[in-house]
């Protein structure tokens, strides 16, 4: 099968630091498509001075490493207990150094083998799937105003511009056991789809029907570029992470 990816992150207009981190691995053989495949990865990190850049660069190396160390058939199964480990190792760092207490980090991740994908998310970053046209959330977001979307007290507009709107819910590094979903897991690929995963610097500046204009518009590397720059010209209030995949053949 082959795929194009494409990623980028920026500070934003506001931050002084950029304190979401991506991974994206490519497999360097048709063996290894065939073996390890894709990993993909967006993390925004929460905590501390440093705390934040600390745990969602962490979060991302652990996983891609573990992931591409474990040879075992089930990939969902390894993507889940890369983050389950990745989130031991951020916990353990965080009540080791105290200058780095209570630090944590959102994660989105999709592996892809052999025509099909897996999902692992924990927060409010996001993944979702351009397919015939039509974009559809994959993940749900862990915070408070995700959670009042969807029991009906709270519309995605007013969510957007909530004061607690960066409330999160659940995330990674927090606590011994980490609550991950694994929306759609196995999620059979077309060709044609486009992934998107996302940090909310993205999806706070921009809304559903902007982004779906931009990802359906071009290839993407260019889209990568078009997201960020929508949502700085937007205020760019938070850092944004893009990872864009598309399925060029099966
Ligand atoms: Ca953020």
């Amino acid at each position: 099968m082959k795929l194009v990816a494409a990623s980028l992150t920026d500070t934003g207009r506001v931050r002084p630091n950029n304190e979401d981190s991506m991974g994206l691995y490519e497999p360097s053989s048709e063996k290894e498509q065939r073996s390890s495949g894709w990993l993909f990865l967006v993390a925004d990190g929460m905590g501390g001075h440093k705390g934040g850049e600390i745990a969602s660069s962490l979060a991302v190396k652990s996983i891609q490493s573990a992931f591409i160390a474990d040879d075992g058939e089930d990939r969902g199964l390894v993507l889940v207990s890369a983050v389950e480990h990745a989130n031991r190792l951020v916990l353990n760092e965080s009540l080791a150094d105290s200058a780095l207490t209570g630090m944590g980090t959102t994660c989105t991740a999709m592996a892809i083998r052999e025509a099909t994908a897996y999902f692992a998310h924990v927060g409010d970053s996001r993944a979702y799937i351009l397919r015939e046209g039509e974009m559809i959330q994959i993940t749900q977001d862990h915070s408070l105003v995700g959670e009042m979307v969807r029991s009906g007290i709270l519309s995605d507009e007013d969510a957007r511009v909530h004061p607690k709107r960066n409330v999160i819910t659940r995330s990674l590094g927090i606590q011994k056991t980490v609550m991950l979903d694994t929306p759609f897991t196995p999620f059979e690929l077309n060709v044609g789809d486009i992934f998107l995963l996302c940090s909310d610097g993205l999806t706070s500046m921009i809304d559903d029907p902007e982004i779906e204009k931009i990802l359906g518009a071009a290839e993407p590397e260019t889209v990568c570029r078009n997201l960020v720059d929508a949502a700085n010209h937007n205020g760019g209030r938070d850092n944004v992470t893009v990872v864009v995949v598309k399925i060029s053949e099966l």
